[in-house]
């Protein structure tokens, strides 16, 4: 089974439908332990990526993940815009056939790159509570042989466990930090908005 980039259309429609519907919730979470503007980061991406996917929905993917990577960084300030554009640009070194395991490869990498980008790991309080697990996740599913549906709700799972550990984390990186022992007790937003990713890219990928 392969997937090309002429997805990503319904893809992008979907993942901004999803934060649309989300906002008010994420920003109160972001409110809560960062300065309230993940949401806004996250939607001017979106949008700009919106613009721009008749152009990479026929584009092979590493062309494809250079254009929204390029597009990101350009749409987007804040850690989140870096962090997201590093794992797009890392997507299109390390993308190298269109089957799943070939992309899970590539997406551990990817992950790998935000990581060392961002000076932070899993445990932190971060994104990364989510992307780790889902893609370690992604990795072992595709070894299995798994069928796509089982893998996609499989990913669903790991990443609303992802968001659900953040709540007892000590954040350690990023603007939550300063707050020390107040950050325990909130979810984080940026974890949040990852889950809501993977959960919508299910969906569309599950009906394609
Ligand atoms: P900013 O923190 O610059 O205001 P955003 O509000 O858009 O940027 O994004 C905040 C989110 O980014 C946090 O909720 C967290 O998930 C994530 N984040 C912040 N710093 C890091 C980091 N060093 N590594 C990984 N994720 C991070
Ligand atoms: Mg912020």
């Amino acid at each position: 089974m392969t997937i090309s980039p002429a997805i990503f259309p319904p893809l992008i429609r979907a993942v901004q439908a999803d934060i649309a519907a989300n906002a008010e919730a994420v920003t109160e979470l972001d409110q809560a332990i960062g300065d309230g503007d993940h949401v806004f980061n996250l939607q001017r991406g979106l949008q700009a990526l919106a613009e721009q996917a008749d152009a990479i929905a026929p584009l092979d993917w590493p062309a494809a993940w250079q254009k929204i990577g390029m597009t990101v960084m350009a749409a987007v300030g804040g850690a989140s815009g870096s962090l997201y554009a590093t794992l797009f640009i890392a997507l299109h070194k390390h993308s190298r056939d269109s089957s799943v395991s070939g992309f899970a490869a590539a997406f551990a990498a990817a992950v790998e790159a935000v990581k060392q980008r961002g000076k932070a790991d899993v445990g932190e309080k971060t994104m990364l509570d989510v992307w780790v697990p889902v893609a370690l996740a992604l990795q072992q599913d595709a070894e299995a042989g798994k069928s796509l549906d089982e893998l996609l709700d499989h990913l669903c799972q790991v990443a609303a466990a992802g968001v659900e550990a953040t709540r007892d984390m000590l954040a350690t990186k990023g603007r939550a930090s300063f707050l020390g022992e107040r950050s325990l007790g909130h979810i984080d937003a940026g974890a949040k908005t990852a889950q809501l990713i993977v959960a919508a890219v299910a969906r569309v990928l599950k009906t394609a």
